[in-house]
């Protein structure tokens, strides 16, 4: 890995507190998905080190929250600069321990950095009010400050991205951060801090701390109860979600989350099959199908039903799987053995409940890899596993319906909120189905949403708060009343 590095110093196996590179009593392994071989060694940090963290943030957070927004700017766009100069090697070191094909992890860096220069410049305009007064001997003003010190915990589907959507945001609005990056992905973690410290980013302000599976349950418990941690944003599983949200109730800490989804993409009679098609494969095999916005249910209606199988099939069966370094290749390895078991569950339960294979259908024998075939189910049922629960794998079942009502009512049938797709060139019917359906996101016609520049968020138990956009800044400033008398 270190001789494919344009800047080896980029492989960092160190992690950061208080603007020091330090090493744990002990280490973990971190390896790629697609051969299972070991990449490198990193810190298995715990309790004291987090501690250590904290205390680092806290002494950071008054001078770094005093300096005026424009100089906190400059900082972060240095480091958004810094991000896209490197990005071959950040591309490189994210395929390997992530295994998405390198293109696409090259365009999570360029996605990830752009928060950085949009929060940039959002923190320069967090506005109060001035509110007209009931009482003439009074003014009433409204002034919005820094929250203090957070903290970010993050998957590893978008080792990069993740990071800076939440830490791009606090560290605008005058925030310090300590972020507990997915133990599959560290690495990814690190480079980009090395390049917040080139970028200038004073000691303290962000910390970086490694952990596995089980020494990260050991961090969570001390961020969340600490009280001097003020903020806690997580991206992970609605099971992970509900543990940190109780955990932080014992200090009624804020809270964003960005938990599960169970995607529905409606494909309606008067759709441009086509696009609706290309819209499908984007949405669906992206990252082999590990995003929280993938769709997870094809909905298509009676009268297209088969023309769009048939088109989709030809592009699902043209689809290339294998090592993300490899050229041509689309879907990736699945992230670990216990991602491609969930995954062969979902597809042998829905073949026992009457799905037709058109495409795929299992696992790709591999020495080391979790490799699992682009799989096209037909004629899925909401008995079926895949229906109820996110796969989060390369699997595509698709539905048949009649009505516009009854796939809304399909649609809904679910306790997430995240994203949701549909295809419609009706206008009337694109804003009836857009209002009606239950989610924080709904692509018209695309299969893909993403960008810094907008509220991307769920409802019901996908989670709490908004990332990106204008509103993307709100969850790491306080609204602060101040009534001034005796005028
Ligand atoms: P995924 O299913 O995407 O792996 P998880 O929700 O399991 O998502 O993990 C996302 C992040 O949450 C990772 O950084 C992981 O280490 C962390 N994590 C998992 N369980 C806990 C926990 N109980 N407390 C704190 N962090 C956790």
């Amino acid at each position: 890995l270190l001789t494919a590095l344009d800047d080896a110093s980029l492989l960092r196996t160190q992690a950061l507190i208080n603007g020091e590179w330090v090493t744990g009593a002990t280490s973990f392994p971190v390896t790629n998905p697609a051969t299972g071989q070991e990449l490198a060694q990193v810190p298995n940090l715990g309790r004291p080190e987090a501690d250590a963290a904290i205390a680092a943030a806290a002494n950071a957070l008054p001078a770094w929250r005093a300096k005026p927004a424009k100089e906190r700017a400059a900082v972060l766009v240095r480091w958004q600069q810094l991000l896209v100069k490197h990005a071959d090697d950040l591309a490189r070191l994210m395929t390997a321990e992530q295994g998405k094909p390198l293109a696409e992890a090259r365009g999570e860096v360029v996605y990830g950095a752009s928060f950085l220069d949009w929060f940039a410049e959002e923190g320069k305009r967090v506005y109060g009010e001035t509110i007209p007064t009931t009482d003439p001997t009074k003014r009433y003003l409204v002034v919005k400050q820094a929250m203090g010190v957070c903290a970010a915990i993050t998957p590893w589907n978008f080792p990069l991205a993740m990071i800076t959507r939440k830490v791009a945001p606090a560290l605008a609005a005058g925030c310090t951060v300590v972020i507990k990056p997915a133990e599959a992905t560290p690495l990814t973690a690190l480079a980009v801090a090395e390049l917040a410290q080139r970028a200038g980013m004073p000691a303290g302000v962000l910390n970086v701390l490694t952990a596995d599976a089980a020494q990260s349950i050991e961090i969570g418990h001390v961020l969340c109860e600490s009280d001097v941690v003020k903020h806690l944003s997580f991206t992970g599983s609605t099971e992970v979600g509900r543990i940190l949200m109780r955990q932080c109730a014992s200090t009624v800490k804020k809270l964003s989350l960005e938990l599960g989804g169970n995607a529905p993409f409606i494909v309606f009679d008067d759709a441009d099959l086509d696009s609706a098609v290309d819209g499908a494969i984007a949405s669906k095999y992206r990252n082999a199908g590990q995003t929280c916005v993938c769709a997870n249910r094809l909905y298509v209606q009676a009268g297209v039903y088969d023309a769009f199988l048939e088109k989709f099939a030809a592009k699902v069966a043209a689809l290339k799987t294998g090592n993300g370094f490899e050229a041509g290749v689309n879907v990736g390895p699945l992230i670990d053995e216990q991602a491609l078991q969930k995954v062969a569950t979902h597809v042998a339960d829905a073949i026992a409940l009457g799905a037709k294979v058109l495409a795929g259908g299992k696992r790709v024998e591999s020495a080391g890899g979790h490799f699992f075939e682009p799989t096209l189910l037909a004629d899925a049922t909401p008995q079926m596993l895949c229906s109820r629960e996110e796969t989060f794998g390369p699997v595509a079942p698709v539905f048949k319906f009649q009505t516009e009502a009854e796939v809304i009512a399909l649609a809904n049938a679910t306790e997430f909120g995240l994203a949701s797709y549909f295809y419609s060139r009706d206008i009337g019917r694109i804003f009836r189905v857009g209002e009606a359906l239950e989610y924080g996101m709904v692509g018209v016609n695309t299969g893909l949403i993403s960008t810094a520049e907008v509220p991307f968020g769920g409802v019901k138990q996908s989670g709490l708060g908004r990332e990106g956009g204008r509103q993307g800044i709100e969850d790491y400033v306080e609204v602060k009343y101040l009534c001034l008398g005796d005028i």
